[in-house]
């Protein structure tokens, strides 16, 4: 038992790190950047060492430009595009930011609304806009209720070429739904142009993956949400990403309740029987956004919101500790420590009619 418990410590320990490393392995170079409210680990594999710092220096800046760039707090790019649109102006941005902004407009219309960029006014209401976790009292219910009323959504916004401005005002854009897997799509970019082959991009069990961990895959734990642990791991193909949202990480905790940072944008309320989505595919922006929507989907919708997204290879965790993975997650499941924690469902996902969206 106590070996078991061992090889798990040891296990989550390395997987938390993105990979679980061999012995006698070619060199790795690792370095940390604090951005988007976490630690993002890079790894590179197997380059001679300038070639593998230069390469994650390169990465490291540009995770800090993206960061200050894409913060909804603070000034920046994002901070004037918000700016403008509460006085009713327009903002100028970068093509980078352009592309996002577009690329919301579209996961949010897939989503049915529960991806929801837009709702940055509700995002700081609850006080989730910090670096550290909200306390005090709860917002005030007229307040959130206003807000919703005026249904701010990403698609208010008018984007014509690199200039902005938006419909209603109660827009107040807020990324942090898929900022992180927007930016980790254009740091492997960067590692691919740099000539990196075998690397991880890990901002805290957020992972994309560049080529292979030498003869075998990147192998990756998926967070148990209730304790120290793991529910399984995962070995990634060469470019595939992992994206959990989670209600563990970041909450509001008032008289006993916790109150989760991803919130549901129709009722102004943070979602609770939810708490933790993992979604595996090819490109973070939409797995990272995905695994917001169907947290707000909740237990019963997620698999109808998992196939309007286009994302088939999903673990959901609700607040009961029931564990669902839909078949093609299923397959993908290795147990960490002989076994998995609990039974896992298999969900299948509904056939229904794509959404007509565009990035337009
Ligand atoms: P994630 O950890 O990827 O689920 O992102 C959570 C963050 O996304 C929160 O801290 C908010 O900044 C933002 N957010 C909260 N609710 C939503 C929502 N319904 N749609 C999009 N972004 C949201
Ligand atoms: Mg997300």
């Amino acid at each position: 038992m106590k070996r078991l418990a061992l090889a798990l410590c040891a296990a989550l320990a390395l997987g938390a790190l993105g990979a679980i490393a061999a012995s006698r392995e070619p060199p790795e170079l690792r370095e940390t950047v604090y951005v988007f409210g976490t630690l993002i680990e890079i790894v590179i594999r197997g380059e001679n060492e300038a070639k593998a710092r230069s390469a994650a220096v390169a990465v490291g800046d540009l995770l800090q430009e993206l960061h200050s760039d894409w913060h909804a707090w603070r000034p920046g790019q994002l901070g004037d595009v918000n700016a403008a649109i509460a006085k009713g102006d327009l903002a100028k941005v970068d093509d980078r930011l352009a592309a996002v902004l577009r690329e919301g407009r579209l996961l949010g219309c897939e989503s049915g609304g529960l991806f929801e960029p837009a709702i940055g006014g509700l995002v700081g209401l609850w006080g989730f806009h910090a670096d550290t976790p909200p306390e005090g009292a709860l917002p005030d219910t007229r307040d959130l209720a206003d807000l919703v009323r005026a249904r701010p959504q990403i698609a208010d916004l008018i984007i014509d070429d690199t200039s902005v401005s938006s419909r209603n005002p109660a827009v107040q854009l807020d990324l942090g739904g898929f900022a992180k897997g927007a930016a980790l799509d254009l740091a492997a970019e960067q590692l691919r142009a740099n000539g990196i082959q075998d690397a991880v991009l890990n901002a805290g069990g957020d992972v994309n993956v560049l080529g292979r961990h030498g003869g075998r895959a990147w192998r990756v734990a998926i967070r148990d949400p209730f304790v120290w642990g793991a529910v399984a791991a995962v070995s990634l193909a060469p470019g595939e990403v992992l994206y959990t949202s989670g209600n563990y990480e970041r909450y509001f905790e008032h008289g006993g309740a916790r109150f989760a940072h991803i919130i549901d944008p129709l009722t102004g309320k943070p979602v609770q029987d939810i708490v933790s989505v993992t979604v595996l595919g090819r490109n973070g922006t939409r797995a990272d956004a995905a695994a917001t929507a169907l947290s707000v989907a909740g237990p019963e919708a997620w698999p109808a919101t998992a196939r309007a997204m286009g994302t088939d290879t999903v673990l959901v965790i609700d607040r009961h500790g029931r564990i669902m993975a839909t078949p093609a997650m299923r397959d993908r499941l290795e147990p960490i420590a002989g076994d998995f924690p609990t039974q896992i469902e298999t969900v299948t996902l509904p056939d229904i009619e794509q959404p007509e969206c565009s990035r337009g």
